[in-house]
Parts: C-alpha cells; structure tokens; sequence
C-alpha cells in the first residue's frame, strides 16, 4: 500500500531530529535559531540623549517667554557634558550625545537660526569664520570636553583649521558662534527630542527568547547587548549525490546516450536556499562498487540526497545498496505526481543519525520531492516550524478537465492583479506581488503546458504548483484550487 504524502512526511519528521546546538560567532548567526534567551549587559541607551543636531535647553524659559539664548558650550556623540545648563542658556549638542544637566529639551538646529550670523561676511577669510581660539576654549570649559589642543608653535586658529581639513569639514561651513542662539518661536515641551536612558531596553531585561530566528536585524541587537557568540541550531550538512550512468557533467558537451547532470547543482542551490552546508559529491554510476565509495561519503552528513537509481529499472541499485550499508528503509513510493519512486531511510550510528533521502531522477520530479519533504525534514533539523512551501489558494484562469490516479503537482502562474504577468513588466516573479487579484479579485492560476517530470525548462516559468486530488474531473474558473508556492 503506497504511503499518502501526509503520511510520508509525518515519517519523514518523526525521524527528523534537532540538531545539537553549538556556540557560533554572531557574524555567523543569521538563518540560525537561538537556544539560548540573551539579557541585555546595558541600558540603551545608557544615558539621556539627544536624537537631534540642535541647542539643548530648559522647557521652561522657552514657556516663560524667552527667545534668545546664550550658548555656553557644546557636546558631540562621545563627549560627557560636565557643566549644566543654566537658566536662559543652551548647549549646542549633536545627535546621539548625552544631555547636559539642567535642559530637558532639545531644539533641533532647523528650528533655530542656528547660532549663526544673520548676514555671514562673504569676504572675512576662512581663518575668521572658524571658532576663534578663545571662544574654542570657553566652550571647552563650559562643556568640560577638550579643546583640540594647538601643535606646539602653531596657533590655535591654525589648529583648528588643521582639525577642520582633517575632518573633512569646509573650513567656511563650519559653526561660527555668535554665543546667542534665536529660537524660531515655535512651543518647546519637555522631553522634545530627548531619548530617556534604557528606553530602548534595560539592563537585565531579555532581549530576545531561545526559539527566535537570527535574521541581521536580530545580529545587530546581539552586538548592541555585547554578544561576541551565541548558542544556535547550526547549519546541517547536506550531501548530494546524483547517480546514473547516463549523467556527465555540466561543464561536458553530452555525447551519444548521455545528458548532464543538472540535479546535483539544483538540489546544492535547494539545500543553500534551505539553510543547509551542501556537500556536492559528484556523479556515481550505477553499479554497486561506485554507488557504496561514494554513498558512505555522503552518510558523514546529517542528509544525505540522492537522485536517480530508486526507480524499477534494471540499474536502479540505490536501495539495495543503501540497506547494505545499514541504511533502515522507512518508506518507498509516495501516492504523488510526479514524485511517486521517492525512498527514505535513515542510518543511526553511535547516537548520530543520517537521514538517507533517495529522489527520482527527473528533475521535476526531485524538484517536488525535495519541496515536500526534504525541506521541512531540514526546517525540522534547524529548530524552525516544518511548514516546507508555502500555501496559497486560486482559481484556474480557463476550465481544465483533469484525470490521474495520484495526486499531481502541476507547474502554474499564480497571476498578479488583472492578470497581467508582472515578471514580465518589471523583472519581478509573480510572487512578490502583493495579493495576486484577477479583475473579480480572485487571484488567478494558468496552468503551464508541461511535458512531464524531465521538463524542467517549463517550471522555470512556474512561480508555483497546482495541487489536483486524485480522479477525473472537470474544473471550472469556479473551483478554488491549493497552490504551494515555488
Ligand atoms: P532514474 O530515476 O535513475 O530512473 O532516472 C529517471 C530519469 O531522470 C532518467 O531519464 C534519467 O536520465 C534522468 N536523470 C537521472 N539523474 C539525473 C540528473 N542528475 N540530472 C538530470 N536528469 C537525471
Ligand atoms: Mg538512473
């Protein structure tokens, strides 16, 4: 009795373990799953700080009707402000500094004159329009950051020019204080432009729970929190094996009898694309002696992917061989088109196991194998939910009488809104549009003219596959049809 597809892959995954998590660079953590909740060693941030370029002041004199204030100082990202700010004074402060004492509100500098001179002087030289080297000083002081000290014998107007080259600053954009900033007149409230130490998060809070995928966004927080290595899932080993006599490789003009082997490098892209390390382990041919040197390479792996030789044929070795080399069969022959010779068994050795997956050899055919239960066996193995393609539902763009004995995935287009084919007008596939809508905003499917298990030319036009049950039966626009998305 032929297992049904929902029974193969409940197999499939009772045999498929988690992998052993291990302590990974966090540089290399995106894809993994966590195993570990990560607490945060800081506050973020650890200090009041301003989100804005601006004049850092109180609320209050703003409400009390002042306009005008003396800078007394300023802070960049990096400085500590070790002076308050006064009543009727503002520091001038750049994003991501602390806040001095005493302001609760920051200005931002586009609301401001900018402290500038109204009528800047076109025609004073460059060394003028820069910070003069007392007003450098009393800003130091005011602010308790250190003024860039002078080279010895250069004068401090000339230091600062030096500094202002080497920061790349135009020396004559550069902030030449008039010691008063004028606000534009728009209200100041507390809090304005100020982020409140730990508002983003606290020390000792968890950041992220065991159980979350590591995408970039998730790295950067590990970094912001101080973490060096963490405890992940890691990538399972995937080797594959194409078998045939007949294969050669791509890189080789196929003459008579032969044609190239284009399993082997898609279920490499399929086991990468999934997550996994693929192990490429050439072509074996169909006898005994090739299929166990290069098979008991491949059970090093956590899986081990095969293609070809499980059919009925003559030359089709790879199960017999497979058992002899303590590989425990668990099924062979799936109730599925195309897919149907499609073997598995696992090999456990000294608590390690190998799952041993034996696909079809047409390349649709492997195609759909690996999809249904290669993939989630490896979701399964990363820790992540075994949801494998992902489902969604259509209605057929013109009728279509079907007839099989087996239920069949068939290459379609899910098309966008109006049935216009996006891939075509942008570069895009279909399925990245969002709600694909035919004109009744049913989102409709064009079944591909398919020529079977070795056309893999025609899925290549397929964004996904259109599920028929077993039977014979006619299908109008009006059916509803599941499609797992390519
Ligand atoms: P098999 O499952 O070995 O009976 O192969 C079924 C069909 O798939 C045959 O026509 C093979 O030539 C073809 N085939 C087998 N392996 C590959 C491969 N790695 N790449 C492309 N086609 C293959
Ligand atoms: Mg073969």
């Amino acid at each position: 009795m032929m297992l049904t597809v929902d029974d193969a892959l409940a197999r499939v995954l009772e045999a498929t373990p988690r992998l052993p998590d291990q302590l990974v660079p966090v540089e290399q953590a995106a894809g993994r799953v966590l195993t570990e909740s990560i607490a945060s060693d800081i506050d973020s941030p650890p200090y009041d700080k301003s989100v804005v370029d601006g004049f850092a002041l109180r609320a209050a004199d703003v409400a009390a009707g002042i306009r005008e204030f003396r800078v007394t100082g300023e802070v960049t990202a990096g400085d500590w402000p070790r002076m308050p700010v006064e009543p009727g004074a503002a520091i001038r402060i750049m994003t991501g500094a602390p806040m001095p004492e005493g302001a609760d509100a920051v200005v931002m500098i586009e609301h401001t004159d900018a402290g500038m001179p109204a009528q800047p002087d076109k025609h004073s030289n460059t060394a003028d329009a820069l910070r003069p080297a007392d007003m450098a000083s009393a800003a130091s002081a005011a602010s308790g950051v250190d003024a860039p000290r002078p080279a010895d014998g250069a004068s401090a107007a000339g230091a600062a020019g030096a500094a202002s080259a080497a920061s790349g600053v135009n020396a004559a954009d550069r902030w030449a204080p008039r010691a008063v900033v004028r606000l534009d007149g728009r209200p100041v409230v507390a809090g304005q432009n100020r982020m409140r130490r730990a508002a983003s998060l606290a020390f000792g809070s968890v950041v992220l729970e065991a159980g979350r995928l590591i995408r970039p966004i998730e790295v950067g927080l590990l970094s912001e929190v101080g973490c060096v290595e963490v405890r992940v899932v890691p990538r399972p080993r995937v080797a594959v094996l194409s078998t045939g006599n007949e294969l050669v490789p791509p890189s080789i003009v196929p003459t008579r009898g032969q044609i190239r082997n284009s399993n082997g490098p898609m279920l490499a892209a399929l086991a990468e694309q999934a997550g996994a390390m693929a192990v490429p382990l050439g072509i074996a041919r169909d006898d005994r002696q090739s299929l166990r040197q290069r098979m008991l390479a491949g059970l090093e792996a956590d899986v081990l992917v095969l293609s070809g030789g499980v059919s009925a044929g003559a030359l089709d070795l790879v199960p017999s061989v497979l058992e002899e080399l303590g590989v425990v069969p668990r099924f062979h022959q799936v109730r599925l088109r195309p897919g149907k010779p499609l073997w598995f068994g696992v090999r456990s050795v000294a608590g390690r196991s190998t799952l041993v997956f034996g696909l079809p050899g047409n390349p649709v055919s492997s195609l759909v194998c690996w999809n249904l239960f290669v993939r989630p066996a490896l979701e399964q193995m990363q820790g992540r939910p075994a949801d494998g393609l992902a489902s969604a539902r259509g209605w057929l763009e013109s009728p279509r009488s079907y007839r099989g004995d087996r239920p069949t995935y068939w290459p379609a287009v899910l098309l966008p809104r109006g049935n216009d084919v996006v891939r075509q007008e942008s570069g895009r596939s279909a399925t990245d549009v969002p709600a694909a809508c035919g004109p009744d905003d049913r989102p409709r499917i064009r079944l591909l003219d398919w020529q079977g298990s070795a056309d893999l030319r025609t899925l290549a036009d397929a964004n996904c596959l259109a599920f028929f049950p077993p039977g014979n039966r006619e299908y109008t626009p009006d059916d509803p049809i599941d499609v797992r998305l390519l």
